[in-house]
This record gives C-alpha cells, structure tokens and sequence, in this order.
C-alpha cells in the first residue's frame, strides 16, 4: 500500500503565501458576495492588483459588503479620482535614497527595503507607486548598503521593511541579519511587517532561530487596524516572539469607515494588549494618489485621540502622526 505523502513540501507560510487571491470574482464567490453591487474597479486592478492571503479572508464576514478587513484590499472605482493634493510619493522617499534599496532619511535610522512585494495588497498604501524594480536587494547591493552603514556611525538601528521583509527566505534574512550584527555600532534591529496579520503560520521555528541568534535585539512593528485582524494564531505567533524576547508593537493607519470609530479602536488596543502587542502609532493617511477616499481629516483624528485618552490608560492610546517629507521624525499631531 501507498502512504500519501504531501508533495509540497515549502514551509506553510510559503504555500499560504503562493495560494494568495488574486481573482476578484475567486473573493467574491468566497464571501458569498455580488460582484454587481460593488464598486469594483478594472483600473483599479490594473494600477495595483488585488492580492490577499487566504487566512486573512477567513477573518471576513460573508455577506457583508461593508466589511473592515474587504475593505482595505477591494480595488474600487473611488480609487480613481484625481485630486492634485494626491501625489505618486507624497512622502518624497526618493529624495533620501542615498544607495538603492535604503532610505536615510532619520538621523540615526535607516529603513532598508529588505523586498519589493507584500502579502497583501493594501488600497490605501503609500508603496503603490513606489519603483521596487530598482530597490531588489542584490548581493552586490547588499554589499553596498552594508557599507554605507558602516561609514554612518551615527545610525544605532537598522529596520527592515519594504514591501513586507518577511517575504524573504529565513535563510536569506538570517543572512542580511548577521551582516548587520557584524557592525559594532548598530545597537537595534527592527522588522516592520504585516506579513503574520495576515499569514500567522510566517512565524515558524526557522524565524525564532535567527531572531534568537541576532547580537542586536530584534523589535516588530506590525500593522494591525482593526481589531477583527487579530485572532487566536495572531495571537500565537506574538506570543512566540515575545518569548523569543522581542518586543512587538502595532502600527496603524487611520482610515475612514475602517477603524474611525472610538470603539474600534479602543477595542484594538484591547486585543492588541491582550494579544501580547502595544499600540506604537496611529498614522493619519498619507496623501498617495488613490486613497482620498480613505482619509479622516486631521481634526476628526485629534478628536478621536482625545476621547481615547479620556476612556482608556496611557500605554493604550497610540500616538497620533503624520509622516512629512521634510521633517526627521514622524510628527505629533496636536
Ligand atoms: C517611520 C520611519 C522610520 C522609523 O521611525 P520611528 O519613529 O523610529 O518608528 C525610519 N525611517 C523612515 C524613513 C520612516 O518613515
Ligand atoms: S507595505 Fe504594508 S500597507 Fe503597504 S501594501 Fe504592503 S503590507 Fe500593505
């Protein structure tokens, strides 16, 4: 007799990661949803595509048109409004480029575009115009990059983001982890991913190893924005950091109609809290062509901190910013 035998035999995440949806009418027949009485835009697609991971599906409710999480991944026809106040790089990124695949832009941080693709495609993202063709890290480029931080000692932490860095191999993050080790004045590491929001299975046995193998202490910032993301394996896979002895912080992003609500998010912070993970910031939208329709005007957003303060501890209440191109540091909103 014939045992049957997975003939798979990636990691899970990395099947999760391959099996991503990326046919409209495939969600749709999904979540039991009409394509007709949606706003579903082919211009849209076209412009960035959908893409979704099927653990983060399961987190939708069928039916429901209006649901959070289908929310921030629908393409739709709002998407192509023009307003001049929307640019291509609202943040100016390629201004402080200074080697391809790094952004020094912080006195003593740089941001390393450790992938150009993410898990999951979010409508409202600031990348969805940014050139990751000329930011693939290379060896030649890693190279290249390891050197300008070498020569910059005044940079004491390197995070790696992206696109989302976990897309990597562990063999090739441990790789680029332990070239990062070896220069004596980086003191921290920081992986800013949504990656396990939206696949939990990313943070596996080979992940732990060369997070519990780095000299410098590795930090993740998530990026979470409503509560209805986090479940028992999200949980899980924090709860496996931390004993790994990280530390995780959550990162979100204002958006109407998704998380604009007191209760939402004071019942984010909640879960997050209970999740193992503490709310970090909560960034006003950054004005990237295609979005408008995403944005909660700046005094809506000081509001909503104001009687999150009056309703809730210290440690809970994110900090409200907004990434501006010329400034050095994310700025408080007040
Ligand atoms: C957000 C960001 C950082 C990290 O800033 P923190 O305030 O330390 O979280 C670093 N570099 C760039 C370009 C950023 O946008
Ligand atoms: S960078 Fe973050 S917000 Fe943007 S698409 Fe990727 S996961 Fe979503």
């Amino acid at each position: 007799m014939e045992l049957q035998t997975n003939a798979d035999s990636r990691p899970q995440w990395k099947q999760e990661l391959s099996n991503a949806i990326e046919s409209v009418h495939q969600l749709l027949h999904i979540l039991e949803l009409d394509p007709a009485k949606l706003n579903l835009s082919e211009a849209a697609i076209r412009q960035f595509p959908l893409r979704v991971p099927l653990p983060f599906v399961e987190k939708m409710k069928k039916g429901d048109p209006n649901d959070p999480l289908l929310l921030q991944i629908l393409p739709v026809t709002q998407e192509e409004q023009l307003d001049p106040d929307y640019q291509l790089d609202p943040l100016e990124e390629l201004k402080s480029n200074p080697v391809s695949g790094l952004i020094h832009k912080y006195t003593n941080r740089v941001l390393m575009i450790g992938a150009q693709t993410c898990a999951v495609n979010c409508r409202y993202c600031f990348r969805r115009h940014f050139p990751y063709q000329e930011n693939r890290i290379s060896s030649q480029q890693l190279d290249k990059i390891i050197k300008y931080i070498e020569n910059h000692p005044e940079v004491d932490e390197v995070i790696l983001s992206g696109g989302d860095p976990l897309v990597n191999n562990d063999a090739q993050l441990s790789k680029i982890i332990n070239r990062l080790n070896n220069i004596p004045h980086i003191k921290r590491l920081r992986v800013h991913t949504r990656l396990p929001v939206v696949i939990p299975s990313r943070v596996n046995d080979q992940m732990l190893s060369w997070i519990t193998e780095s000299r410098c202490p590795v930090t993740f910032v998530f990026h979470v924005n409503h509560p209805n993301e986090i479940n028992n394996d999200l949980a899980e896979a924090i709860q496996k950091l931390r004993n790994s002895g990280c530390t995780v912080f959550n990162q979100a992003v204002l958006l109407k109609g998704i998380n604009d609500q007191l209760e939402t998010q004071l019942e984010l912070s909640n879960k997050l809290f209970l999740a193992g993970a503490l709310p970090y910031y909560l960034n006003l939208l950054d004005k990237v062509q295609g979005s408008q329709h995403f944005n909660v005007p700046e005094k809506d957003a000081l509001a909503l901190i104001e009687q999150m303060m009056k309703n809730t501890s210290g440690y809970l209440v994110p900090k409200l910013v907004r990434e501006c191109p010329d400034i050095p540091y994310k700025l408080p909103i007040k």
